[in-house]
């Protein structure tokens, strides 16, 4: 029988993220950012279209395309028919016009094949097109209610600040840190504690500038003097 794998967490980690969480969501509920995705009439086509293109563009870029791009695409099966040159003019605004495109249909032509249902095993999720290990967590997070954490290179900034470094470059890959962003989002409320999150990483521990002078978690943040 394989032994089981060593936990990458100390105990001591696991309680400061579990405060953190806590931590994060009380400073949400007074500062979170009102983005339309997270109303609670939106669909989980608009936030996984949402979360495609947030990576490597400011929530703010993309809240401003919001209304025209759901406006005309109402669901996997417009968003499938639309040509290719029709999603280039609706990616413009956003940057990255031509990649998305493809890899938007793409994906819309999977999704719209099956109903709009995503398959919940993650290995069979990682087969459908265009979904790397961010897309598929906001699937698996947002369609299947599972506490999936969206880590990217925002939410891997907080995280290492506030406990420890990461050591592997690559956040996909690096054990700690995954573990880490796991048990940051555990429990019932996963979807606010990521948006919390990555607001808090944008808002107040932000890469160039974190004001760690009115931080709400300075106290217990092991980088708290770097502003
Ligand atoms: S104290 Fe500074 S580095 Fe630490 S979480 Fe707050 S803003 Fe980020």
């Amino acid at each position: 029988m394989p032994l089981p794998e060593p936990d990458p967490l100390t105990r001591g980690e696991k309680a400061k993220i579990t405060r953190f969480r806590k931590d994060l969501l009380t400073w949400f509920a007074d500062k979170g950012r009102n983005l339309p995705w997270r109303r609670p009439c939106a669909s989980d086509f608009e936030r996984i279209c949402v979360e495609v293109l947030l990576q490597r563009t400011r929530a703010e870029t993309v809240a401003r395309a919001y209304p025209v791009f759901f406006g005309r695409f109402t669901g996997w099966p417009d968003l499938a028919a639309a040509s290719i040159e029709e999603l280039e003019e609706h990616f413009k605004p956003i940057g990255l016009w031509n990649r998305r495109a493809r890899s938007m249909r793409a994906l819309a032509e999977y999704a719209a094949a099956r109903g709009g249902q995503f398959p919940s095993d993650p290995v069979e999720l990682a087969k459908a097109p265009a979904v790397g290990q961010y897309v598929q967590n906001a699937i698996l997070l947002f369609q299947h209610g599972e506490a999936r954490p969206l880590l990217d290179v925002n939410m891997a900034r907080v995280i290492e600040r506030f406990v420890r470094p990461r050591r592997l470059a690559d956040i996909r890959h690096d054990p700690w840190l995954q573990a880490a962003a796991h048990w940051l989002v555990k429990g019932e409320q996963a979807r606010e504690v990521n948006w919390a999150a990555l607001d808090f990483g944008s808002v107040v521990c932000s890469a160039r500038a974190p004001a760690c002078a009115s931080c709400p978690v300075s106290t217990r943040c092991q980088s708290k003097s770097l502003n």
